[in-house]
């Protein structure tokens, strides 16, 4: 699917025939122009003297601009509708392979799978203005130049000249073709004789970068020193001495006029600076293998063995040791030059893995991630085609890191929903692309967890026995489900379960208590802590334990429930609950099925026992923190979620205070269930698992189970046992019954047999069509008449919708949407969604996302 061939028709390449008599047999290039407005590939000739290949950068000629390029591949006959004598030369080429040989295979089979053109998977796979500021420029090559050079080129006499007489030599290619007539001849004349270079600029200099740093002052005695301010000192002389003052902040709650006024007073020093003399110093102890046990060293031993792709689950509960065999694996691919690349589900929330790593393999580690300026980016990517054998660690789209000579890839927490990208297209799911990025390498992938997806379940796991201490290999011949599959391959590669079913050190999982809060409710309890997790909660400070308190995510608790009997809201027609809509704030409510669409007015009493507490559910965590004010004001608290994560740096900086025991209890929402490894804490509280039981979603179950079953996880992983208390008013519900009996595999069973049956992924494929515009008629209809056209190519139980998404209305954009369900695993081939995509009106855009993993 060549998105591109309908754009030639725009070229405006027009020029006199070119000089150069073309001899090789693919005389063509097609290339990606960075440009705005350019869409697609444009083909240039290759001048004989050039050699152009793939992955190479060029100078292009575009318009009346010279322009950055990338060369796709060399093509042996033009595309029809062009004619040889209008097409223009490439320039030079700038810089030399600049991705691996597969990668544009890669990117390609990421374009035709997910529906979206190939420059917007560039877009997505380069570091960002790659191409957009980068510029090319000429420099002198002092050495190489003798004293009195001269050119037979009177155009290359006066380029020299001119670079002669700057002192650094170097100027824009752009600056000298305005100064000199017949630059490009001239030139060429000096790049033969070796005199000067061509090269491209970094997208930004490289700057190192300065923050405020507070530093502890030596006067002594101060006097006048309000609360706040003596505990500004007090922080600071805890942590060293210095602190960021971002991070000083978040850590005393203070805003920046209470340090100021501080330093006024002589307290303390706040200077720019590009690093913390505190963090000079290693921070990080350098660390040795680990010893291992029985089943983290047959899961190492076989890993070792594996050739070429394979696809390896590592089914291990949580504190099981998985960072430890991922390591051991690691090593010794290092040693044999090659390259390995970690992908994680945030950085921010696994500072630890990436910590381990760094006191293990040193400078090895590159940290590649979204966070990073454009200009560390660029750094790292030249860093990683540089070849050196390196590990790098990031976040989902470091799946297209450029990394020659891949040894191996691993997905850390692979179950996790972060690793799919909801927009911008392309929407692609990390999973996905690692597992085609292995295959075209080739080399194995490893995917971890405790609570592993069902699509990863589905593919490797079905032939072999959960909870076997040792590795089984077997050769998985079963259908692929198509959400993962590629497409191509019908044989299976070999799969490999390797399980670590028990903790390191024999420690016992957590024991599940599950509370039923409508009992509380009926025995006079109104707080939203029930009477255990209140005593739980009390004993914490005298036992020097401490607790984290898990709360489903704000905003998504979109569902009704009766608070007397825990009766949920569905849809007649989905077995979906029906979603809480309110067109604006303070506007009636309805309740509406964002599957089917079907609506309804929302009661006042609930139908199964007539009681008025029948609400729209959720309880944010600032809520929480208010409710634990109130009711336990001697807890110490700290507030983990976005809001109070936004800063840079500050999901360590609160992570660093709770480890130091800073506060007894963390509360906070799906980051809790990340990462979080440490010895002291005894107690996790769920303190209502039924956000997560009733999402309008067919993966809610699968979602809830894992995060239920990943919180419980961060309890008892010291000396001390850890235990869990769960709070829900549907203490019978299946999720909530596996989760108390860590019962992975048969809920995995009952869960994929109910797929299978309603053929949703793994099963089925699933494409969801999101279309938004301003005007709401506008949508509405052109969400019927998409709809209309997609029936006559699919059946009827292929499509589902038109409907109004569940959030109907954000940022002025109304949204509805249109699902379509692949009856057949084997159907491969949706409909032509590009060619629907063009009878859209302007006004509208359409975003599609295949298997995607949010229906809100
Ligand atoms: P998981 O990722 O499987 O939940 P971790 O990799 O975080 O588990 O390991 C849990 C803890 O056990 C960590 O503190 C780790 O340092 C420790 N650990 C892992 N393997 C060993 C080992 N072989 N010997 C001693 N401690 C280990
Ligand atoms: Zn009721
Ligand atoms: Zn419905």
């Amino acid at each position: 699917m060549l998105d591109a061939t309908a754009d030639f028709s725009s070229l405006t390449l027009a020029e006199g025939r070119s000089p150069y008599s073309v001899s090789t047999s693919f005389p063509w290039a097609e290339v990606l122009v960075d440009c705005p407005g350019a869409q697609g590939f444009y083909t240039y000739r290759v001048p004989p003297e050039l050699t152009v290949q793939a992955g190479d950068v060029l100078s292009v000629p575009f318009g009346g601009q010279q322009v950055g390029a990338i060369a796709i591949r060399r093509v042996a006959v033009l595309p029809n509708a062009l004619d040889p004598d209008t097409v223009r030369d490439v320039e030079e080429v700038v810089c030399r392979h600049f991705f691996p040989p597969s990668y544009w295979d890669l990117l390609q089979r990421v374009a035709t799978y997910y529906c979206t053109s190939l420059m917007q998977v560039v877009r997505t796979a380069l570091p960002p203005g790659l191409l957009g500021r980068s510029q090319r420029r000429i420099r002198l090559n002092r050495s190489a130049l003798p004293a009195a050079a001269r050119c037979m080129n009177p155009a290359a006499q006066q380029l020299l000249s001119l670079l002669q007489t700057q002192k650094a030599g170097d100027y824009t290619w752009q600056y000298l073709q305005r100064q000199v007539k017949g630059a490009k001849s001239g030139l060429q004349e000096l790049l033969n004789q070796g005199w000067v270079e061509s090269y491209l600029e970094t997208p930004t200099p490289i700057r190192p970068k300065q923050r405020q740093a507070v530093t502890l002052a030596v006067t002594p005695g101060l006097l006048d020193l309000s609360p706040r301010q003596q505990e500004v000192l007090d922080v600071l002389k805890r942590r060293g001495g210095e602190l960021w003052l971002q991070e000083l902040l978040q850590i005393c709650r203070v805003s920046s006029s209470v340090v100021k006024s501080l330093e006024q007073k002589g307290g303390v020093v706040i200077q720019l600076r590009e690093v913390l003399r505190t963090e000079n110093s290693p921070r990080i102890v350098a660390d040795q293998a680990k010893s291992l046990t029985s089943e983290q060293a047959a899961a190492v031993q076989a890993i070792a063995t594996l050739q070429g792709f394979n696809r390896v689950l590592l089914h291990g509960v949580t504190g099981s040791g998985k960072t430890e065999v991922y390591a051991q694996a690691i090593a010794p691919l290092l040693e044999q030059g090659k390259s390995v690349l970690v992908l994680v589900p945030e950085i921010g929330l696994t500072p630890q893995l990436t910590d381990r790593f760094r006191a293990r393999f040193g400078s090895a580690v590159q940290v590649y991630h979204s966070a990073l300026s454009d200009g560390e980016r660029y750094d790292t990517w030249r860093q990683m085609l540089s070849g050196t054998p390196q590990l790098v660690v990031g976040t989902r789209s470091a799946v297209f890191a450029p990394l020659p000579n891949l040894g191996l890839i691993i997905l850390d927490e692979e179950h996790d929903g972060t690793f799919k990208q909801d927009q911008p297209a392309p929407c692609y799911h990390a999973r996905t692309v690692a597992q085609w990025r292995a295959e075209l390498e080739p080399c194995p992938l490893i995917l971890g967890s405790a609570t592993p997806s069902l699509e990863t379940w589905a593919a490797i796991a079905p032939h072999a026995v959960i909870g076997t201490p040792h590795a089984v290999i077997g050769t998985n011949t079963a259908d692929l489900p198509t959400s993962e599959a590629t497409n191509q391959t019908l044989l299976q590669p070999n799969c490999l379960y390797l399980s670590l079913p028990t903790r390191v050190h024999a420690r016992p999982m957590p024991p599940v208590e599950v509370i039923d809060m409508r009992q509380e409710l009926q025995q006079g309890n109104r707080s939203i802590f029930s009477r255990s997790l209140q005593d739980a909660l009390r004993n914490l400070q005298s036992r020097q334990q401490q607790g984290l308190l898990f709360i489903h995510r704000r905003g998504h608790s979109t569902f009704v429930s009766c608070r007397n009997c825990g009766y949920v809201m569905n849809c007649p027609h989905c077995d979906i609950s029906l979603t809480y809509h309110q067109t604006h704030e303070g506007g009636t409510a309805s309740l509406r099925c964002h599957y089917c669409g079907y609506g309804q007015s929302h009661p006042n009493q609930c139908p199964a026992c007539s009681s008025p507490y029948l609400k729209n559910f959720g309880s944010g965590t600032q809520r929480v923190m208010q409710e634990l004010e109130r009711e336990l004001p001697e807890l110490r608290c700290l507030r983990f979620d976005s809001d109070t994560t936004r800063a840079k740096g500050a999901h360590r900086t609160l992570l660093t205070q709770f480890a130091q025991g800073e506060a007894d209890v963390l509360v906070g929402t799906q980051m809790l269930t990340k990462g979080i490894d440490l010895p002291q804490v005894t107690l996790v509280g769920v303190v209502a698992a039924d956000g997560l039981l009733h999402l309008a979603d067919y993966r809610a179950s699968e979602r809830a189970f894992q995060t239920l079953l990943q919180v419980a996880g961060r309890a008892g992983r010291g000396s001390e046992p850890g235990r869990v208390l769960m709070q829900t008013y549907s203490p019978e519900h299946p999720v909530i019954e596996a989760v108390q009996r860590y019962d992975y595999e048969p809920f995995v069973q009952t869960e994929l047999q109910h797929r299978a049956e309603l053929a949703y992924p793994p099963y089925g494929r699933l494409i969801l069509l999101r279309l938004s515009g301003l005007d709401g008629q506008v949508v509405q209809r052109t969400a019927l008449a998409l709809a209309d056209r997609l029936r006559s190519h699919l059946s009827d139980d292929e499509i589902l919708g038109p409907a109004p998404a569940a959030i109907a209305r954000v940022a002025n954009r109304y949204r509805w949407q249109i699902l379509l369900k692949g009856q057949s695993p084997q159907r491969s081939t949706p409909p032509d969604l590009a060619e629907m995509r063009s009878h859209l009106p302007a006004s509208v855009s359409l975003t599609i996302d295949v298997v995607p993993l949010n229906l809100l």
